[in-house]
């Protein structure tokens, strides 16, 4: 009889009893270490692991497994609110205040009295600080939730199922995901106005009845309608709004509280109040520079009737969100503001030193703002060049390194690098270079 080679496999035992599998323990639950074991075990049983390769491949595995999969990356793609990244980058400040709330915290409790306390009080402060123009706010879990709560509470839940809304507002943010389905997915029915171009105020006039609960303006954050085109002005849907008894309520997107000199066409939290909202939403993860959230900013009245509906609980935001809004809205900058504000020649400064190291060109490049606003805004700035072929090694290498690859070249942007890590990225490409050339 051949001696069956499966049988030279150590077992399951054998290989839990290792001293690496030991340490590794330290760190990996019990059904990690053995999904791994169990893996290895069936690739030798298959023939495609050497019986004993068996014991290196596992320590190998164990130690090279960690408890998160996701992977810090460096954007250099010169796209600043880049939604496959995660949106905004958080600033120190708001780091230190998620490892903050990771522990037990005061989230509802005065540790004066001892007493329970309003959940999220410290960050409802911060956004009114930065909102002076709003009575009131709520923050949910974000920009999506905050638009369902308000159309939700303020049409369907008051008997009057029907917003009215622009066909030029008909929003698809991203990926199939479309602004009118999540409104009308609680029961709120888009009375919808006006052609894709031109929409009057007559058309909003025309299409109140008893069934109107609210009237809602998105701005097109993705997309921009030039030629002949003509919008209502929130003034003037406020004016409307208020002879009619309806509430107002604008969804601005991206979240800038005052104008952007860089932004001149996206319009802000601070102006809609100002203008006659009774409701402004907005997200936390884009131009404001904070975690995902979705800030609802106006009117005492609209904002209790928001926070009393069942679904103000079901959206609500959780206490990594709280603190780490409350430390971006209280800090000097965030790293999305300063990335649109980078200095083109610092940033030509810091490409140059690259491309001398490594005989690399700097050219030209056009960043942008993202997923977050800016439609079509180009950003003017830098990008070393390099062969395409250094794409793949840059972002599968530690750390992973974002280019931009357009036109056969690979794009190295540093406007969403931080300075720190500009050696961190000169180091990744000798290397790669040397392999690419060598
Ligand atoms: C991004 C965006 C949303 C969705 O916000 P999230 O925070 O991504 O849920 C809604 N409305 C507009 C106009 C937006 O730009």
């Amino acid at each position: 009889m051949t001696s069956d080679p499966r049988r030279a496999i150590p077992s399951t035992d054998r290989l839990l009893a290792l001293p690496e599998v030991i340490a590794a323990g330290q760190q990996l639950a019990p059904h990690i270490i053995r999904r791994t074991i169990t893996e290895i075990q069936a690739s030798a049983r298959r023939g495609q692991t050497a019986p004993d390769e068996v014991i290196p491949r596992v320590v190998d595995a164990v130690q090279a497994t960690h408890t998160t999969n996701l992977s810090a990356v460096l954007n250099a793609t010169g796209v600043i609110i880049h939604t496959n990244l995660g949106r905004a980058p958080l600033s120190e400040a708001a780091r230190d205040a998620l490892h903050a709330a990771a522990g037990y915290v005061d989230l509802e409790l005065d540790l004066d009295d001892g007493k329970r306390s309003k959940r999220g009080t410290w960050a409802k402060t911060a956004l009114l600080a930065k909102a002076p123009d709003a009575e009131d706010a709520l923050i949910v879990n974000n920009g999506a939730a905050a638009l369902s709560l308000a159309t939700t509470a303020l049409a369907v839940a008051q008997g009057k199922p029907e917003v009215i809304i622009s066909r030029g507002e008909l929003v698809e943010i991203g990926a199939g995901f479309r602004l009118p389905d999540l409104i009308t997915s609680t029961g709120t029915q888009l009375a919808e106005v006006g052609t894709t171009n031109r929409t009057t105020l007559e058309d909003y006039r025309n299409a109140i009845s008893e069934r109107t609960g609210a009237i809602l303006k998105v701005h097109p954050s993705n997309y921009w309608i030039g030629g002949f085109n003509s919008t209502v002005e929130t003034k003037q849907l406020a004016t409307l709004a208020d002879e009619q008894g309806l509430p107002l309520i604008v969804d601005v997107g991206s979240g800038l509280f005052t104008p952007d000199p860089v932004l001149p066409d996206e319009p802000t939290m601070t102006q809609a109040l100002r203008d006659g909202a009774d409701v402004v939403i907005a997200s936390g993860d884009k131009l404001l520079g904070g975690p995902q959230a979705g800030l609802l900013l106006g009117s005492k009245t609209v904002l209790q009737t928001l926070a009393r509906h069942p679904l103000a609980r079901a959206f609500r935001a959780d206490k990594f969100t709280l603190a780490a809004l409350e430390a971006t809205l209280n800090a000097s900058s965030t790293p999305v503001h300063d990335a649109l504000h980078a200095d083109s020649k610092v940033l030509y400064a810091r490409s140059q030193r690259i491309a001398e190291a490594l005989n690399a060109e700097v050219v030209p490049h056009e960043g942008r703002v993202g997923g977050g606003g800016g439609a079509g805004v180009p950003i003017a700035g830098w990008a070393v060049s390099v062969a395409e072929e250094f794409a793949r090694p840059l972002r599968t290498g530690s750390p992973a390194i974002l280019p931009r690859v357009a036109d056969g070249r690979c794009l190295i942007d540093l406007r969403c690098v931080p300075e720190a890590d500009d050696e961190v990225i000169l180091h990744r490409l000798r290397e790669i270079a040397a392999e690419v050339e060598g």
